[in-house]
């Protein structure tokens, strides 16, 4: 699909101030909900397509590469920070939403009428899981172990002990919220917060569930397994619906965000999709050439390498880095030759290498760039 212009999407000049890019942002959130448009793919495009503008536009550096160079400014490496490439999916969309207008259900943002079960949501749970470069390569589902509170079993989540009755809060009549209404310099003015009396769940519990006393929830230890896709990085997040800790009194549950976190490799580093090492060589296969073992992930793998190999040379191996998050393909990987100097040598080898550093062959050019600025090249850093 084309994407369109993030200053067309939310309705602004190109010169909007912050404040009026938030405006309008909230306001296009607020109408293309999905809680308010359930079943509506087209109010769901247009949240996710807001969202992502927003995204850019309330940050200076982003939206100035969007200025000077469009869409494509904003590409790989670009700074979706914690979103991937290629724009917003639905949960980054209400993830965003929920981050900038605060950590609260959908109905007390827009400040309407009372809902009970959004009024107890349950906070969102988040997990840090740290995986290894191989993990990354392949993509692997994960068990987690997660501490949350769960609906209690004894009472469904009501927390009433069984066979009792509830009765509805006088204070709110059962909506969950109370108006007050102040005079102020500027007229009338009208407040809505969650009712005290009953914590927002409009009724009062007669008889406490034993279990639970009358929370609703209890402390449980669970297991949830996790499909974490190729191509992640640290600091990417994959959020589980309804997996956070349960509301309370029958409240919705909150999420659970699964942080993703990279353990550090013995052999290769990784940059952005590719992966480097650094593999020592002897002189003498450096000298004359020939096959050496190299790592890779996974496992090994043989490279040839030519006769005059320095220290130093990067050789590439196109797609065998890891894969791309959300595009076809994969990164490269990097060898860097390290010619290795023997430590320990017998009055016979130094006899015989004293004879070859007399030859005019052995005799090195004068300075040349550092080795690593020809890694930088390499790179393209
Ligand atoms: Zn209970
Ligand atoms: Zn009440």
């Amino acid at each position: 699909m084309e994407k369109r212009d993030y200053y067309e999407v939310l309705s602004i000049s190109r010169t909007a101030s912050e404040d009026e890019i938030k405006k309008a942002y909230r306001l296009l959130a607020l109408k293309y909900h999905p809680d308010r448009n359930p079943g509506n793919p087209e109010a769901e495009n247009k949240f996710k397509e807001a969202a992502e503008a927003y995204e850019v536009l309330k940050d200076p550096q982003k939206r100035g590469q969007y200025d000077q160079f469009g869409h494509a400014g904003l590409g790989q490496g670009a700074g979706f920070e914690g979103y991937g490439f290629g724009g917003f999916d639905l949960g980054d969309a209400l993830r965003a939403f929920m981050r900038d207008f605060g950590g609260f259900g959908f109905e007390d943002v827009f400040g309407g009428r009372g809902n009970s079960r959004a009024n107890n949501r349950g906070q969102d749970l988040q997990i840090k899981l740290k995986l290894t470069l191989e993990e990354v390569a392949s993509g692997v589902t994960k068990k987690l172990r997660v501490r949350r509170l769960a609906t209690c079993k004894e009472c469904s989540g009501y927390g009433s002990a069984p066979g009792s009755s509830k009765k509805t809060c006088p204070q709110c009549k059962g909506g969950g919220q109370v108006r007050h209404i102040t005079q102020s310099l500027f007229g009338q003015m009208v407040s809505v917060t969650t009712c005290r009396d009953c914590g927002g769940t409009g009724h009062i519990i007669t008889a406490p569930c034993p279990a639970c006393h009358g929370e609703g929830r209890t402390r449980e230890e669970t297991t949830i397994n996790v499909d974490i896709p190729a191509g992640v990085s640290a600091g990417n997040y994959i959020p589980i619906e309804r997996k956070g800790d349960s509301g309370r009194q029958g409240g919705l549950p909150g999420d659970l965000m699964v942080v993703i976190d990279e353990e550090e490799h013995d052999i290769f580093t990784r940059q952005d999709n590719h992966i480097i090492c650094q593999v020592p060589v002897s002189f003498v296969t450096a000298a004359l050439g020939g096959t050496i073992e190299i790592p890779v992930l996974g496992g090994t793998d043989t490279l040839d390498i030519p006769s005059g190999t320095q220290t130093g040379k990067v050789f590439r191996l196109p797609g065998k880095g890891i894969p791309y998050l959300r595009r076809r393909g994969h990164g490269d990987q990097l060898i860097q030759i390290h010619v290795w100097t023997p430590k320990k040598l017998s009055d016979e080898e130094k006899k015989l290498l004293k004879r070859l550093g007399e030859s005019e062959s052995f005799t090195p050019p004068k300075a040349s760039k550092s080795f690593f600025e020809k890694l930088r090249e390499t790179l393209g850093v």
